[in-house]
């Protein structure tokens, strides 16, 4: 029974299970009741767990003594929305289930929303997929830092001096997770405070040669650099591949469903959905699962 358990976890998550698991609202949101309270609701009233019942037709449930209502929902982006949790957990699950994103256009087809409601929903669940802020690395670890371009209005136009563009900056352990944010621009003054913020003291930071990271001696890091000009970047362990791959990843991605300049303002979160698929690509639980409990954390 167990070995079967951990079998089906591994498994992909398909829409046939799906649809088996979550047929409903109600049983939707009993997952979040569960979810929120494995060991049963507390009632504030009684001030202890007790026993609850599910309300009819509303999404909550009422404590059994004293009749306190208490709403699973409260607190998080499916709280007070118009659109069942069943549609809500389904745009989850479509996020979750393509490599490299997919458009609000797919959703409201599927869905059959309005654009605008289907763009919500993506853009709700999308700002709850942020990371803790554990740095990366540590004394002795792997950390490629570089930076990359995203928005050119033009194509062909590339490389540090590039206008109109969106400059992003990351940083990745090797073997491990991602960490990238929009920065104004590529000056030690953008560059050293993020690796401060997210790469542990005495990691070995790989980069090229780019000379602002130079003043990462000055703080406590290890600094590796490959020269990119002369694509020498794979020779001995000073490359900066893994990064490299993400941005790919990224761009890849963003080139479905990411519209210039209308929608740079958002383009932190889109990083962040990346990021956050990134970073789960080993984990044994389902990648839906993993954006799915996420939601359930209240917004902010
Ligand atoms: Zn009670």
């Amino acid at each position: 029974m167990r070995k079967q358990q951990v079998k089906s976890l591994m498994q992909k998550f398909t829409v046939k299970d799906f649809r088996k698991q979550f047929p409903n609202d109600d049983v939707c949101l009993e997952w979040l009741k569960d979810f929120i309270y494995p060991d049963g609701i507390p009632c504030i009233k009684c001030d202890k767990i007790t026993k609850h019942h599910k309300v009819a037709s509303r999404k909550s449930y009422s404590c059994d003594r004293c009749g306190h209502h208490v709403h699973p929902t409260a607190g998080t982006i499916y709280h007070k929305s118009s659109t069942p949790l069943t549609d809500w957990f389904y745009a989850v699950f479509l996020m979750a289930s393509t490599r490299c994103g997919i458009s609000a256009k797919q959703l409201e087809r599927e869905l059959g929303v309005t654009y605008k409601t289907a763009w919500r929903m993506f853009h709700q669940i999308r700002s709850m997929l942020t990371e803790s802020d554990d740095k990366l690395g540590g004394e002795g670890s792997m950390v490629e830092v570089d930076e990359t371009y995203i928005g050119a209005r033009r194509k062909g136009i590339t490389g540090r001096g590039a206008k109109d563009k969106t400059i992003i900056v990351g940083a990745v352990e090797r073997k491990g997770s991602v960490k990238a944010k929009i920065v104004p621009n590529t000056k030690a003054e953008s560059l050293v405070p993020f690796v401060r913020e997210t790469v542990e003291q005495l990691s070995i930071v790989h980069t090229d040669e780019w000379r602002p990271y130079r003043h990462l001696l000055n703080h406590r890091y290890y600094h590796e650099t490959s020269n990119h000009g002369h694509k020498q970047w794979v020779v001995g362990e000073s490359h900066t591949n893994s990064i490299e791959g993400f941005w790919s990843l990224l761009k890849g991605g963003l080139r479905g469903v990411y519209k210039g300049r209308a929608t740079r303002k958002y383009l932190q979160n889109y990083i962040n959905e990346y990021a956050f698929r990134y970073n789960r690509r080993h984990d044994q639980t389902p990648m839906f699962l993993s954006f799915l409990f996420q939601t359930t954390q209240s917004v902010d």
